[in-house]
């Protein structure tokens, strides 16, 4: 890796730490493993106020839900736009939670980045230029999605293109890559995780909800993900997993949610860090 290439993800670079507001950290010294959760969208008041009152219930400060889906197929439900914005902000002020939500394309990314405290680049969206630019220039914390098709090093290098543009807040997420398995949706890099660790000084989130698009394996997965020593987890959690109107396969419903989330600080502890 020359100099001219990576300017600011070397390893030998202090490890990247992470303001997300009111005391919040990851990454850098801090050892924190962030609890990331959340449905996959919001889908009504409803519903984003119970996962919100649950999480808060668990000491969970980060509530994850989308509101620009970008889905395999035209006729899936895309989200509810800025509608589900206004909705993000009214349970965070409600309920004191900081939100992570996606940007689909560079088209809504100002109105993403006035809402979330974290802006989430999804794996579809991982070479948009557009949303790249904007996040780049802007304060907000970005987790960008690696996509099912790129190499470890080609997402380092989207993450050197937000950084290069001043954001310095950039974490990566692995959320499965496209292998010849067929009898789950994604396989999770974990060879890739060890590589990031090893190479970059980037904070690194698992996904295991996506990776495995069933909910049987989340809770063992999520366990591996946080033996691997990361910054941070995204889980999906609905509080009617059957009735979600996207990715209804794969979100925990609030008690497996809830067994998992009880089994995972003793995980961290093991490998040094503190889940938080
Ligand atoms: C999501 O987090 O709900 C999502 C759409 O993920 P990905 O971009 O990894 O498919
Ligand atoms: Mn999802």
């Amino acid at each position: 890796m020359s100099e001219v290439t990576w300017k600011h993800s070397l390893s030998h670079a202090p490890l990247r730490r992470i303001e997300l507001g009111n005391g919040l950290a990851l990454g850098g010294a801090t050892g924190h493993t962030l609890m990331m959760a959340g449905p996959c969208s919001v889908e009504s008041e409803e519903q984003i106020r119970a996962v919100a009152k649950m999480l808060v219930e668990r000491g969970v400060s980060v509530l994850r839900a989308g509101c620009f889906k970008p889905r395999t197929s035209p006729y899936s439900f895309m989200g509810l736009a800025h509608e589900g914005l206004e909705l993000l902000e009214a349970v965070r002020a409600e309920f004191g939670l900081k939100i992570i939500t996606e940007v689909r394309d560079a088209t809504q990314v100002d109105a993403v980045l006035q809402t979330a405290d974290i802006v989430q680049i999804g794996a579809k969206a991982m070479w948009d230029y557009g949303i790249l630019g904007a996040v780049g220039a802007a304060g907000k914390p970005v987790l960008v999605k690696r996509a099912f098709g790129a190499t470890v090093r080609e997402v380092a290098k989207i993450a050197e293109f937000i950084l290069s543009a001043g954001n310095e807040s950039v974490m990566v997420c692995e959320r499965g890559i496209r292998s010849f398995e067929p009898d789950t949706r994604f396989t999770l890099d974990l060879c890739g995780v060890a590589w990031l660790k090893q190479h970059t000084n980037l904070p690194v989130i698992l996904d295991p909800s996506h990776a495995l698009g069933e909910r049987y394996g989340v809770p063992d997965l999520a366990r591996a993900c946080v033996a691997m020593g990361v910054d941070g987890l995204l889980i999906e959690t609905h509080p009617c997993p059957e009735e979600a109107l996207s990715d209804s396969a794969q979100q925990l419903n609030f008690e497996e949610f809830r067994a998992m989330h009880d089994s995972l600080s003793a995980v961290a502890e093991a490998v040094g860090r503190t889940m938080i």
